[in-house]
């Protein structure tokens, strides 16, 4: 029998909430292929640094390195609360990234898909998405400004000032483009380059590097665009895009605004793969403005685990009956409070609901062979 330790960070706001409907998949996909999974949960984020004035403890940070694989749930507080932790303890800076610099977890995944059945979620015309959205936006997660070098203070003139570098080198470049490429090549050959060339000297590295990893698939097609402007066309006509690669911060907006054109943040599961382990997670925070009311959306902490299933677990049929168990939530006639829509004749469901009907859905799949 396989045996795997899967560390569980619940996080902040909604996310004790959405992990505690992951987990009922997370424990489904074990019993139905046979798997014993050693589920543990660790203090990770603001809740950890008011428990133990750490916002990424040590205890942790050790399951994390014997963990097989990492679930994390979103972290972070609303203003008020984030003010009373000192500033590098705050949990993007104390928490967040260093998880990802300690497993070097290089390419983000973050697939923004939508159903054609399902367009009436998105805020754009149905014209503009008629079959759907389907893009996969990888983004380099370790690199650039959120890793560079920072610091602050009073300048000669005695100004406050502060400065932060935006540094890649070449390896990080050529690695994150070929897993792009690679991507691109196992869907539709078709891979969006976005960039910002005509400003940052960063962005004329990263197109150089690209196009030497591109010379070794000629058989994916490179079209380059500008950040600013690939940011339009996500409203005006993402039926465009596929496969999208792109530095961190520009990685970070621009998936915030492809859950947009989703309908809802609730929908964006991602992956942080690094060379020798993997985490995931939703894409969105911790939304305290709804946390407490069992009206989260589950579905991409659910999401994450379809994701982990395939990506760390190998366990890719798996992974496939998880997705379409939560699409056929929907296809059912149920929504969650974030995608009510007006005039719906839709049934709005709370959080441990949709886990539930997620989880029946799943129970019901063939189990997979082999
Ligand atoms: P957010 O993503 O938490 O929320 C933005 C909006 O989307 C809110 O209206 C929220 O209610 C809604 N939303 C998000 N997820 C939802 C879900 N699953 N179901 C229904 N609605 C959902 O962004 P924010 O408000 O800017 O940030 C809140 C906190 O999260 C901050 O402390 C921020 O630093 C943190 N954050 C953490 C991560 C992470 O853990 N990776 C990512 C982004 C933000």
């Amino acid at each position: 029998m396989s045996s795997y330790t899967i560390a569980l960070l619940d996080g902040d706001g909604i996310g004790p909430e959405i992990m505690t409907e992951a987990e009922k998949v997370l424990r489904l996909a074990a019993s139905r292929n046979g798997i014993r999974l050693e589920l543990e949960h660790g203090a990770f984020g603001a809740g950890a640094w008011f428990s133990h004035g750490d916002s990424f403890p040590q205890a942790t940070r050790e399951l994390c390195d014997r963990a097989d694989a990492i679930l994390k749930g979103p972290i972070g507080l609303d203003h008020e609360q984030t003010e009373k932790i000192p500033v590098d303890m705050r949990p993007e800076r104390g928490a967040l990234l260093p998880l990802r610099r300690r497993f070097d977890t290089f390419a983000n995944f973050r697939p923004v898909r939508l159903a054609g059945s399902l367009t009436h979620f998105s805020p754009l015309k149905p014209e503009i998405i008629a079959g759907g959205i389907d893009i996969m936006i990888i983004r380099e997660l370790v690199g650039g400004l959120y890793f560079g070098a920072k610091e602050s203070g009073r300048n000669a003139a005695g100004k406050r000032y502060v400065n932060e570098s935006l540094e890649y080198d070449e390896d990080q470049i050529e690695r994150i483009a070929r897993v792009a490429f690679e991507t691109a090549r196992g869907r539709k050959k078709l891979l969006h380059n976005i960039h910002k060339s005509n400003v940052l000297k960063s962005s004329v590295l990263w197109n150089e590097v690209l196009g030497e990893v591109g010379q070794e698939f000629p058989e994916v097609e490179v079209r380059h665009i500008l950040v600013d402007a690939a940011a339009t066309y996500l409203c005006l006509d993402p039926g465009q895009f596929d496969v999208m690669v792109m530095e961190n911060m520009f990685g970070d907006i621009l998936s915030d605004q492809a859950g947009g054109i989703l309908g809802s943040l609730g929908l964006m599961p991602s992956a942080c793969l690094g060379p020798d382990k993997a985490y995931y997670e939703p894409s969105h925070g911790s939304a305290p403005d709804i946390a407490g009311k069992d009206i989260a959306n589950p579905y991409s902490m659910i999401g994450s685990v379809a994701m982990l299933l395939d990506m760390s677990l190998e366990l890719k049929e798996e992974a496939g009956h998880v997705w379409k168990a939560m699409q056929s939530v929907f296809d059912q006639g149920f929504t969650t409070p974030d995608l009510t829509r007006p005039g719906s004749d839709s049934r709005t469901i709370n959080t441990r609901s949709f886990g539930d009907l997620v989880a029946g859905n799943y129970a019901a799949a063939p189990v997979s062979a082999g």
